[in-house]
């Protein structure tokens, strides 16, 4: 197996410029929210990564910017070796067709006006010289693949005529028809129904085995990212704080605010104490100093204010907290 990563991200950051009141701008003073700060993360071939993290905690951000579609403030992208951090709109065109993202809204993403043919086969015109019979084969091939049976059915109809659960398949077809190395998956199914998220989180894993890419899933929901990913990465507050094997992190959960979200979720096999978690002080600009959990860590000490821990490997997984290491940078 290739030893270079899918994917490559080193220290990814993306700020957003904050409107500020009179006196702040008068001294010159620019806030921002820091939605992906110093975000480093490796993926390797045909290796799932979950994200997960509370609402704004910047996992939309995180795998947004990796794809360019929002610009990155700082830090570099790799993609199967190609920088993609300062590459051109021509030369990030090439990559699309590699590298492709499900988002979790279906109903705004399938222009109404398309049917699911000619919406599975713009991507094909754009990227495969392809006849229109052989447009329809492959499209027809695809919505099997997908689930959508028998395809015949599917090919001609509007958006308007399917469900949600049809509108996701049909969207996933759409990023999966080019056979991409990578896929983005942004809580492709947290807005559908309850009994219709596992068909569509096993067809995106039979996917995976048939196309082998790598992906990027990200969820705020721990149950669904531990089916899925074989590593788990939690954001809070637009750093990574934990990342390791998903059985480590949800048996082994170091950072206090893993320990807070595994708590949370059922087991039929131990006894589990809830933990609860104080809310977060200010706004989303308003960061204490030092962690940033700090506000809201049972286990905050003294150091705590004064440094941001850094991400360091402890044992068997990555873990930025001062209770497991003394590294950090030292903050304001
Ligand atoms: P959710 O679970 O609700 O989808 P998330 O983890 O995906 O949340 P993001 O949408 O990435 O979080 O947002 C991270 C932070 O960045 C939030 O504070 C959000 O308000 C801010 N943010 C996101 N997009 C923008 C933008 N275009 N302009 C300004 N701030 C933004
Ligand atoms: Fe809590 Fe301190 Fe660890 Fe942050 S560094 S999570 S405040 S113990
Ligand atoms: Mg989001």
């Amino acid at each position: 197996m290739d030893e270079q990563p899918v994917l490559d991200i080193q220290n990814l950051r993306k700020y957003y410029p904050v409107s500020t009141g009179l006196l702040s701008r008068m001294i010159g003073e620019q806030r921002y929210i820091k939605a992906v700060d110093d975000v480093s993360l490796t993926l390797r071939e045909e290796e799932v990564v979950g994200i997960i993290g509370e609402s704004g905690s910047g996992k939309s951000t995180l795998v947004e910017t990796v794809l360019r579609l929002e610009e990155p403030t700082g830090g570099s992208i790799r993609f199967k070796r190609a920088d993609l951090t300062s590459a051109s709109k021509t030369a990030l065109r090439r990559h699309r067709e590699d590298a492709q993202i499900i988002f979790q809204d279906p109903y705004d993403t399938l222009n109404p006006q398309k049917t699911v043919f000619q919406a599975i086969a713009e991507p094909l015109r754009n990227f495969r010289e392809l006849e229109y019979d052989e447009l329809r084969e492959r499209t027809a091939e695809i919505l099997h693949e997908v689930g959508l049976r028998p395809a015949e059915e599917y090919l001609d109809t509007y958006p308007s005529q399917l469900s949600g659960g049809q509108r996701q398949r049909v969207n996933i077809a759409r990023s999966v028809v080019l056979d991409p190395s990578l896929l983005i998956a942004d809580e492709p199914v947290s807005m559908l129904d309850v009994s219709l998220q596992a068909g569509i989180i096993k067809m995106l894993d039979r996917l995976k085995q048939t196309i082998g890419f790598s992906m990027l899933y990200v969820s705020h929901n721990l149950p669904v990212v531990r089916l899925v990913a074989d590593r788990i990465g939690v954001m809070y507050r637009g750093r990574l704080v934990e990342l390791g094997s998903a059985d480590d992190i949800i048996e082994n959960p170091k950072h206090p605010y893993t320990r807070a979200l595994v708590a949370s979720l059922p087991s039929i096999t131990e006894r589990r104490d809830r933990i609860e978690l104080p809310e977060q002080q200010g706004k989303d600009h308003e960061l204490p100093s030092g962690c940033r959990f700090r506000d809201r860590c049972p286990d905050a000490m003294a150091e705590c204010a004064n440094r941001t821990p850094d991400l360091e490997t402890v044992a068997d997984h990555d873990v930025a907290c001062f209770l497991h290491h003394d590294h950090g940078t030292d903050t304001v």
